[in-house]
């Protein structure tokens, strides 16, 4: 089937998003568990990597998009459009013909009668590209599982238990290498190649940032990769302080994790084609207020503590 075809046929249009973190990001699991550190990070149930669910990333979207609506558009969508929208969504406007946050990230008005769901759908943000530190300076890692999930096809021929490949493009490719704590040897066949498309990494071939990663990325076996992730973790420890004293308060430390500044992440956005929903715009309308708000995210940040130096984003592949 060509590709023009499938097109035509779906039900909506869909694009995979590459963003770079600017800050920690720290989306937190909601309550503390036995663990590590107090405050815990949302993981894959099944890989145990850290994850940024689509639900916080849809929530920030929605914000940006009505703020951006309304500095740059004349449309006044923040902040009644921007968030719940108040006690049962009274606040939102509700106009699924024209307001871009609305159509885009649904409503609930007057309770269920006049809900809609929103036309876009947000799906987890998965770590492609994660930085550690060694003894040559940072250095980004992924697995093999990690590429072909993200749609990639790899090529790492001969990579064995406590190896690493270096990219193709790498500058430097010691034999011996620390990952963290963990040392590794050099896998000596051929180095690491991955596609999107028959010739090309497809878009994060193109972003300056991306070239960078590429010539310090190492891939590491697909067992080590979650220990090698969950290991370089950043963790904070912060103390509420009594006001009336000046001092911290007793019982008040608390430490959290988060994922470090310059880590690659990768996400899909499905967005359904209006006409399914009695609205008379394109589907790039719906992906164009998508992409509103999160070109937002390099200031307004995502998660916890984004007033406290957390959370910023920067998405690497608009049009
Ligand atoms: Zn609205």
């Amino acid at each position: 089937m060509a590709a023009n075809e499938i097109e035509t046929l779906s039900p909506g249009l869909q694009k995979t998003f590459y963003a770079l973190s600017l800050d920690p990001i720290h989306v937190g699991t909601g309550g503390s568990r036995l663990g590590r550190v107090d405050n815990m990070i949302v993981r894959d149930a099944g890989t145990n990597l850290p994850k940024i669910p689509g639900t916080s990333i849809a929530g920030v979207a929605r914000a940006c998009t009505a703020m951006k609506v309304t500095i740059e558009g004349n449309q006044n969508k923040f902040p009644n459009c921007a968030g719940k929208g108040g006690a049962g969504g009274d606040n939102h406007c509700g106009d699924k013909e024209n307001c871009p946050v609305c159509a885009t990230y649904g409503y609930s008005k007057g309770g269920e009668k006049l809900s809609f769901q929103g036309l876009a759908q947000f799906y987890d943000a998965r770590i492609l590209f994660f930085p550690v530190y060694t003894m040559y300076g940072p250095r980004w890692i992924t697995s093999r599982s990690i590429l072909e999930d993200a749609g990639f096809t790899v090529e790492a021929p001969g990579l064995e238990d406590n190896q690493v490949a270096y990219h193709e493009n790498a500058q430097t490719t010691p034999n011996d290498i620390n990952i963290g704590w963990l040392m590794m040897k050099k896998c000596d066949d051929k180095p690491l190649k991955f596609t999107n498309t028959p010739d090309d990494y497809g878009p994060i071939s193109q972003e300056d940032e991306l070239k960078s990663i590429l010539k310090h990325l190492v891939l590491v076996p697909n067992d080590l990769i979650h220990i090698l992730v969950n290991d370089n973790l950043e963790v904070r420890t912060s103390v509420s302080i009594n006001p009336a004293t000046g001092a911290a308060e007793s019982g008040a430390l608390f430490d959290y994790e988060a994922i470090p500044r310059a880590t690659v992440f990768w996400f899909d956005v499905f967005c359904n084609k209006p006409e399914f929903f009695g609205i008379r715009k394109p589907v790039t309308w719906v992906m164009g207020n998508v992409e509103d708000g999160l070109a937002y995210l390099r200031w307004l940040g995502i998660g916890a503590m984004n007033t406290r130096g957390m959370g910023r984003m920067k998405i690497l592949n608009f049009e």
